[in-house]
């Protein structure tokens, strides 16, 4: 190992990179030692079937599956939803198409069709300019996939009347409606809205664990019984059946005990974070534009790269991730204080001030 790469470790990190960094907490581990276990894939693990009802009762629907990754949920719903040659509408910064491999063309040979938003957000007229007419010559539009909160968009929230307003014109045009819920907590924490009310239009909905609510592992989807067990066949044909899971369905329903309401602490932080940067000089962030825990900032008159500012950030002991030139993006998460923002603002300021 370098001397520098040992160095940053004597630093203490503050980890602003993503969500997903969290670490099972003591209290959650504890959990996960006591869980009962079966073999799911014979429906007899009594933890993962105990999350499972847990999660459709939150989101207002009859059922739900445990899976590995929400990757894997988008893409099990993609599949039930479409033929090959389909045509699906997502936004164009959408997860689904930005951070998925491509898997929805390898796995589902369906074409996906970006539709232009703001911060991530579709409007009811752009949804209705995509969704193609039946002719002979065009891609069946088939489905709909929205995304809350919209991760690239900075983690900007829906609105109740935008959702249903989208989901009713393209449930009519007979679309399928998925909603990408990664962070669907998030949402709900921020709005006062329940997940049950953003869920309710969605055929499928999907939300994670390993984000904000600090599991280490797994997202479920919420749906139809009929459709559940559809999914749970897809899920076994794409690898994701899981014997012993409840060690991990245990962290999954601890979290949703223990770590929704939380979520506003995160909020708060995010907030606090984008008031201290935009102190900054050669910051530029809209703190009104931070409605969760995702914060996009921006350093404007740097004769650095993006890459040496983020090593530069990094060796004074803040992680963060880069979204594009010269733009950051910083999640707040169960294991940043209210004091790692203010630590994280002075070394990031402190960076920029040797410019
Ligand atoms: C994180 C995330 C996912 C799923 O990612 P995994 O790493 O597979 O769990 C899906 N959609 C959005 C919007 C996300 O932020």
């Amino acid at each position: 190992m370098s001397a520098s790469a040992s160095n940053y470790e004597r630093l203490m990190m503050i980890d602003l990179r993503s969500d997903t960094v969290t670490k099972p907490t003591p209290g959650m581990r504890a959990a996960m030692a006591q869980a009962e276990v079966g073999d799911d894939v014979y429906g007899e693990d009594p933890t993962v079937n105990a999350l499972e009802a847990k999660a459709a009762r939150l989101l207002g629907k009859d059922a739900a599956l445990f899976v590995p990754t929400g990757v894997m949920a988008n893409q099990l719903c993609l599949r039930l939803h479409t033929r090959p040659g389909d045509e699906v509408l997502v936004e164009g910064t959408a997860h689904i198409i930005r951070y998925e491999g491509g898997s929805a063309s390898a796995l589902s040979q369906v074409q996906l069709c970006c539709i232009d938003g703001d911060r991530g957000l579709l409007t009811a007229d752009g949804v209705l300019a995509a969704i193609r007419p039946k002719d002979v010559h065009n891609p069946p539009t088939t489905l709909l996939c929205l995304e809350q909160t919209h991760n690239f968009g900075g983690g900007s929230v829906y609105p109740l009347s935008t959702i249903r307003e989208i989901t009713k014109l393209a449930g009519d045009q007979g679309l399928a409606l998925h909603l990408d819920g990664a962070r669907l907590f998030n949402a709900a924490v921020a709005t006062g809205v329940s997940a049950a009310e953003f869920a309710q239009p969605f055929d499928t909905v999907s939300f994670c664990l390993s984000k904000g609510l600090g599991a280490p592992v797994g997202s479920l989807i919420t749906s139809t019984r009929d459709r559940i067990a559809k999914l749970r066949r897809l899920r076994k044909m794409f690898g994701g059946g899981m014997r012993q899971a409840g060690i991990l369905a245990a962290a999954g329903l601890y979290a949703l005990e223990h770590h929704v309401t939380r979520l506003q602490e995160d909020h708060e932080n995010a907030k606090s974070f984008a008031l201290q940067l935009q102190q900054v000089p050669t910051v530029y962030v809209d703190p009104d534009h931070v409605e969760t825990n995702i914060i996009v900032f921006e350093v404007v008159r740097s004769d650095r790269s993006t890459q040496e500012l983020l090593q530069a950030f990094k060796e004074n002991g803040v992680l963060l991730n880069a979204i594009g030139d010269h733009l950051f993006r910083a999640v707040t998460h169960l294991d940043v204080s209210n004091a790692d923002v203010e630590q994280a603002t002075h070394k990031i300021g402190k960076v920029l001030a040797n410019a």
